[in-house]
C-alpha cells in the first residue's frame, strides 16, 4: 500500500490507517447495497447477512460465539455499555473498581458515578505501570458491582494480567469488563481461556475506520442496554446498524487474526530496533513502563532534558507522527496521568513520547525515524 505523502505515521495507538481490503469490502454497502437489515426483502436481507457475517468474523478474531458480539460505534461506547449495565441491576451493588491508568473513557465515566453516590476504587500501579493482582483482591467487597480493567495501556503498551485478574473475580463472583482496545489485533486473544463477562474493542485501531465498534458480552451475563431503546442488535441496542462500517469491521477482523503472528514478530523487532537505536546514540533515554510484559508496538520514552511538545513541533516540520500522551490529551499540556501514575515526575511525563508502529510501519520508516528522533533531540538540548 502507497504511503501517504512521506508520512513516518508512529502513532498507532492513536488511530491506524484504513487497510485498502477493508475500504473495499465497505465500499460497496455505501453505494448499491443500501438495504436496511430490518426489512424482509432481497436488499435488506442482503444487509442482514453481511452483518451476520461480520458478526462471525469478530467474534473469531477473539474466539467469541457470534450471538455474544454486539456493534456499537467506538470503544468508548463499549466501555460506557458495559460499565453502566453491570451497575445498573442491583441497588446494592454500587461499587466499581477499576485502575488509576485506565483511558478517559472509564476514567471519566467513573468520576460522572462518583458523583452519583457510586463508590470507585482506583486501583495503583507501580513505577513499571504494573497492577497488583493482590490488592485488586483486597479491593473486591460485598457490594462490588463490576471490575473494570484495561488489557493493555494505550500510552505505555503496559499488560495487566488478565488470567490472574479473571481468577480474582470468578473466585469472588463479580462480573469482569476488560477494555481490549488496544490489545485486539495486537496479541492473540482467547475469551474463552477467561472467565471475562464484557470485552471492549474499536474499529480504528485495527485499520478500520472510525466510527465502529465492539462489545463482548459473554452468553448468560445479564446485560441492560444503555439508553438507546430499539429492537436492532437483538434489542440490546437500538439504531438502524451501520452496515458499511460493519462490514467493514468483520474484514479488519479477519485481517488481524490471519496476520497476528508474523505481524508481532516484525512489529517487535522494528519496535526494539528503534528503542534500541535511540538508546544507544542519544543519552537519557529511559523506557517508561514494564520493558518484557507490554505490547510488541508501542514504545513509551523519556528523553532527558527535551520538552515533547518542543519534540512533536520538530518531528511534524519532518513528517513524523508520534504522541507526547494518549491521543485523547494531547494537545494539552497537562502530564499524562498515566505516566503520573506511575510515579513519573512532571517534568519526565513532560519530556515523554509514545512511539506505535503498526501494520505499515516499514523498516525504512524506523530508520528515517531514528535520524528525526536524533536530531530533533540535539537540537531541543542544545537550545
Ligand atoms: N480504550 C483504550 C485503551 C483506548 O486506547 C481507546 C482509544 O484510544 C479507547 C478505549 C476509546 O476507543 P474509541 O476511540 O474507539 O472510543
Amino acid at each position: 500500500m502507497k504511503k501517504s505523502g512521506g508520512l513516518i505515521y508512529l502513532d498507532n495507538n492513536a488511530t491506524t490507517r484504513v487497510d485498502s481490503r477493508v475500504f473495499d469490502e465497505m465500499e460497496p454497502w455505501l453505494r448499491e447495497e443500501y438495504g436496511n437489515p430490518s426489512s424482509a426483502y432481497g436488499i435488506g436481507r442482503k444487509s442482514s447477512q453481511a452483518l451476520a457475517a461480520a458478526r462471525e468474523r469478530v467474534a473469531s478474531l477473539i474466539q467469541a460465539q457470534p450471538e455474544e458480539i454486539l456493534f456499537t460505534s467506538c470503544g468508548s461506547e463499549s466501555i460506557n455499555t458495559a460499565i453502566r449495565s453491570a451497575i445498573s441491576h442491583d441497588p446494592d451493588r454500587t461499587h466499581v473498581v477499576t485502575s488509576a491508568v485506565e483511558h478517559s473513557a472509564t476514567i471519566k465515566l467513573c468520576e460522572h458515578l462518583a458523583k452519583r453516590g457510586h463508590e470507585i476504587t482506583l486501583l495503583p500501579v507501580d513505577s513499571l505501570g504494573r497492577l497488583d493482582p493482590e490488592r485488586l483482591k483486597k479491593s473486591i467487597r460485598e457490594d462490588t458491582a463490576l471490575v473494570s480493567l484495561l488489557w493493555a495501556n494505550n500510552e505505555t503498551g503496559v499488560l495487566f494480567p488478565v488470567a490472574e485478574i479473571a481468577a480474582i473475580c470468578r473466585e469472588k463472583k463479580v462480573p469482569l469488563h476488560i477494555d481490549a482496545v488496544q490489545a485486539v489485533g495486537k496479541l492473540p486473544i482467547n475469551v474463552h481461556e477467561f472467565p471475562i463477562s464484557f470485552l471492549s474493542l474499536s474499529g480504528h485501531k485495527l485499520h478500520c475506520p472510525k466510527g465502529v465498534g465492539a462489545l463482548f458480552i459473554r452468553r448468560r451475563t445479564r446485560f441492560t442496554p444503555w439508553l438507546i431503546g430499539g429492537s436492532q442488535e437483538e434489542g440490546r441496542r437500538g439504531g438502524t446498524q451501520n452496515v458499511a462500517f460493519i462490514t467493514a469491521l468483520g474484514k479488519a477482523a479477519e485481517l488481524a487474526a490471519d496476520g497476528i503472528h508474523d505481524e508481532t514478530v516484525r512489529i517487535r523487532a522494528l519496535r526494539d530496533r528503534l528503542e534500541t537505536t535511540l538508546q544507544h546514540r542519544l543519552s537519557g533515554v529511559h523506557v517508561n513502563g514494564d520493558p518484557v510484559f507490554r505490547l510488541p508496538n508501542t514504545t513509551n520514552l523519556r528523553f532527558e532534558g527535551i520538552e515533547s511538545e518542543g519534540a512533536l513541533m520538530l518531528f511534524d516540520k519532518e513528517g513524523l507522527c508520534c504522541s507526547a500522551g494518549s491521543a485523547c490529551t494531547s494537545g494539552s499540556v497537562h502530564p499524562s496521568h498515566v505516566l503520573t501514575a506511575m510515579g513519573v515526575p512532571r517534568d519526565g511525563a513532560r519530556a515523554s513520547l509514545r512511539f506505535s508502529l503498526g501494520r505499515f510501519t516499514t523498516e525504512e520508516d524506523i530508520e528515517n525515524a531514528e535520524k528525526i528522533v536524533i536530531r530533533a533531540v540535539n537540537k531541543l538540548r542544545s537550545l
